[in-house]
């Protein structure tokens, strides 16, 4: 373990903090999960992937972590400013299928996904539909002296507390803050930036999902789920809330009011008041069409990127490749870079566990990294860059460098490799080349078919039977595979 502090980007107050925590020892990390409506997208996962990292780096460090993702099945509209539909009713609706359904079958698909990329579970999944008690005593506990009723709901009242939309004021050039305006639309409101906190059924309606309060039938607002299973799991102020960076805009400048009347408590420039003392955000990964949407129709599901060939942890190392606050574009060709690079490791670490078997036999481990100059050198860059705003993209380089020392105890390497994917999650310790190598969905040829007519191929080589050798090759060509002679990763042979 190294001692570099850890800093980290506050999008509260802008700037680089060191991370100091609420109660000695521990971490507890808030982290918005998904509306469970469809299959999220891979930009959604990445908002998991950086939450992970956070999450893998807080226990490397020796904190005591607790980590709470929640899962929204009820309140989060079309809009996330109070606009349209709620968006489990609307594909509720439009699939002819009860919202229980809907949200326990994208809950599920969604937990694959978790899974796949090797996400940590958090000690909470917590559901918004199991807290609706408590979000009705936290609602009345602020009602009288934060909200007002009109038709539609309990509505909160933005200025009835202070520093409203801190989050969100966007710096311009000059350094002067602005709030970002909004649109206002429902009728009643007083603030056009005022929220609901409780959306009443309309008369004569009845929705799959209403529950009895004070302002009638009805059902919690989206930013409310949030507020409160923070509050309940974690207790204000917590360590970290994080989420993706559209949610600074909207969604987390309204749970900090809601936390801050809540709790009673003043303005921002005290960033415990919002609830928690820092709040993180995860850029956007982003098509080079613009913003990735699930609800545009098509999207990129991670079972597509499978289907096609790529390791779902391809998709991780893509992510790890850059910093989380920068956009990252999507794109096939940096995709499959990512897979290579990858490949490139798996191989590595392979041959380091090959060195280690000819010397000491298959059950030798040991803790040496530690001890060994080559080693520490490097993973202190690798704690250096993770330490320093999860620099992920840099935290590769330094591994790199462990992973091609020279002359050295394979143990001492093979425990640095176990240390740093600690924080990486790329399974490195479980992951073979055969794992990386998915057949997608179209292929004509099984893997022993293909190994198989590689090594006719050779045979006739060896026997300088050229015309049997591209004969093989062009039949293999047609089925959609390519050889790769002389391939520096030794794969040999890849699907088109
Ligand atoms: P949602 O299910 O829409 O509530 O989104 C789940 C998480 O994904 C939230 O933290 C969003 O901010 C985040 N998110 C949405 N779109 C993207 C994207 N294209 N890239 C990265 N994160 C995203
Ligand atoms: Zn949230």
């Amino acid at each position: 373990m190294s001692d570099a502090t850890l800093k980290l980007f506050n999008s509260l107050s802008r700037s680089l903090e060191p991370f100091d925590p609420v109660h000695a020892g521990e971490a507890r990390v808030y982290t918005c999960g998904p509306t469970v409506y469809n299959y999220p997208h891979i930009g959604n996962m990445r908002a998991y992937v950086f939450a992970d990292i956070l999450g893998r780096t807080l226990s490397w460090k020796g904190y005591k972590l607790t980590h709470v993702i929640n899962i929204t099945d009820v309140g989060h509209l079309t809009d996330d400013a109070d606009e349209g539909e709620d968006k489990m009713e609307k594909m509720a609706a439009e699939r002819a299928q009860s919202i229980w359904d809907i949200a326990k079958h994208y809950t599920q698909a969604y937990w694959d996904d978790i899974k796949s990329l090797n996400i940590r579970e958090p000690a909470h999944w917590s559901i918004a539909t199991d807290y609706i008690e408590e979000m009705l005593d936290f609602a009345k506990s602020i009602a009288e002296k934060h909200c007002y009723e009109c038709e539609t709901g309990l509505y909160f009242d933005t200025t009835s507390i202070e520093d409203y939309g801190r989050l969100a004021r966007a710096v311009t050039e000059d350094g002067a803050e602005e709030n970002r305006g909004r649109i206002d639309t429902v009728e009643g409101k007083r603030n056009a930036a005022d929220f609901a906190i409780w959306r009443k059924t309309p008369a004569g309606e009845k929705r799959q999902m209403e529950w009895d309060s004070p302002w009638g039938k009805g059902a919690p607002g989206w930013h409310l789920e949030c507020s409160v299973m923070g509050e309940k799991l974690l207790g204000f102020p917590f360590d970290i809330h994080t989420g993706g960076i559209d949610h600074r805009e909207i969604h987390h400048p309204n749970e900090i009011a809601q936390n801050q009347a809540f709790c009673g408590c003043g303005g921002l420039r005290e960033a415990t008041n919002s609830g928690a003392r820092m709040w993180m955000h995860n850029n956007f990964l982003v098509e080079r069409s613009g913003k990735m949407s699930k609800s545009a129709g098509e999207f990129l599901r991670l079972q597509l990127l499978v289907d096609k060939g790529y390791h779902p942890l391809a998709y991780r190392m893509m992510c790890l490749q850059a910093h989380y606050r920068s956009e990252l574009e999507f794109s096939w060709e940096g995709l499959t870079a990512a897979l290579t690079r990858l490949k490139r490791v798996v191989m590595q670490v392979e041959r380091w566990k090959a060195k280690q078997q000819e010397r000491h036999g298959p059950d030798w481990h040991t803790d040496s990294w530690e001890y060994n100059p080559k080693t520490r050198d490097p993973v202190e860059r690798f704690a250096a860059a993770i330490s320093d705003d999860l620099n992920t993209a840099e935290a590769l380089t330094a591994f790199d460098e462990v992973l091609a020392l020279k002359k050295i105890d394979p143990d001492c390497v093979l425990s640095a490799v176990s240390h740093i994917d600690n924080v990486l999650g790329l399974n490195l310790d479980n992951l073979t080349r055969t794992d990386l190598r998915i057949r997608p969905k179209g292929a004509q040829l099984t893997e022993a078919e293909v190994e198989d007519a590689i090594a006719r191929r050779k045979s006739a080589r060896a026997e300088k039977d050229f015309a049997t050798s591209d004969a093989i090759r062009d039949d293999l060509a047609n089925k959609g595979v390519e050889l790769m002679d002389g391939d520096p990763l030794g794969w040999e042979w890849k699907l088109d």
